[in-house]
């Protein structure tokens, strides 16, 4: 079950356009969140008190009027005596440059420009949410990093380094049909390198070498629980590759989160021995 980030657009105050207003609601949508819109001419009051009934996660004001410098923080100081301080406020609209110190003063958290890009908004709001978030969204039992993936577009010359200058033992390979990838692991310590060599043209790591060349993919994190982990993810607004746990290489169960969300380091989550019994004697 996904959650999207809640947001709520509002626009304090007594100027009667709210185009801006809807063209940055539906933008947001269209990002993945859930957005309420209060319409027209609200008080700070009535915007702090239906915040908090909805239960977003973040309020973006807009303003058109002038009024931005006594209207923005009173929707502040609203949600704060309401006990509702964690809720990111963002403002935008025609705001000259000058008030916007004042305004990040007063507890907004960043106030946006006419032009900037929705999707940059976004992923304001779904990096400094992530910030407030209360402890039972984050992944319970992340053990330490198990592989680092890296894409080559060939194991035979990739390898050398590893084995002859580094000295490492490839101990496992295997083909994974579904990703078109054939995998070669070697062992440093307690973490793995998984070296992804496309099996074709068409699959995810060939596009990626079309894309950025030859270099680390992924890296991917051990966790205790796999499902556990994908569910605060997703309950922290994060978009997810897999929505559910698949085989991955080495008979572990992975999962990717998207990495337009995870600072584009692509993350995965994997669980060690999940029916791996058979390959738990490779190790
Ligand atoms: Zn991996």
């Amino acid at each position: 079950m996904t959650q999207p980030i809640r947001v709520l657009v509002a626009k304090p105050g007594l100027d009667g356009h709210d185009r801006g207003a809807l063209v940055i609601a539906q933008g947001l949508r269209d990002q993945g969140m859930e957005v309420i819109y209060t319409g027209l001419r609200q008080t700070p009051e009535q915007i702090a008190n239906t915040a908090v009934q909805e239960d977003v996660a973040c309020v973006g004001l807009s303003s058109l009027s002038g009024a931005h410098l006594e209207l923005f923080p009173e929707v502040v100081r609203q949600l704060r005596a309401r006990g509702a301080e964690d809720i990111l406020v963002v403002g935008g609209g025609v705001i000259p440059d000058e008030d916007i110190p004042a305004l990040q003063a007063a507890g907004i958290a960043h106030v946006f420009t006419p032009g900037t890009r929705i999707e940059d908004v976004a992923a304001f709001i779904r990096a400094h949410v992530h910030n407030h978030l209360p402890a039972e969204h984050a992944v319970p039992g992340v053990l330490q990093i198990d592989h680092i993936g890296i894409a080559v577009h060939s194991l035979a010359s990739a390898l050398p380094m590893y084995t002859q200058l580094l000295g490492l033992t490839v101990y496992h390979e295997e083909v994974i049909a579904d990703q078109q990838v054939r995998t070669a692991f070697l062992r440093v310590g307690e973490t793995d390198l998984e070296l992804l060599e496309p099996t074709d043209g068409s699959g995810p790591i060939a596009q990626f070498l079309q894309r950025r060349g030859p270099g680390i993919h992924h890296i991917a994190y051990a966790v205790a629980d796999i499902e556990a982990s994908l569910r605060a993810a997703r309950a922290a607004g994060y978009r997810l590759i897999d929505e559910a746990p698949r085989p991955g290489g080495h008979g572990k169960q992975i999962a990717f989160l998207h990495p337009k969300d995870t600072g584009g380091v692509l993350v995965e989550f994997c669980q060690r021995g999940v029916g791996a019994a058979e390959e738990g004697a490779v190790e």
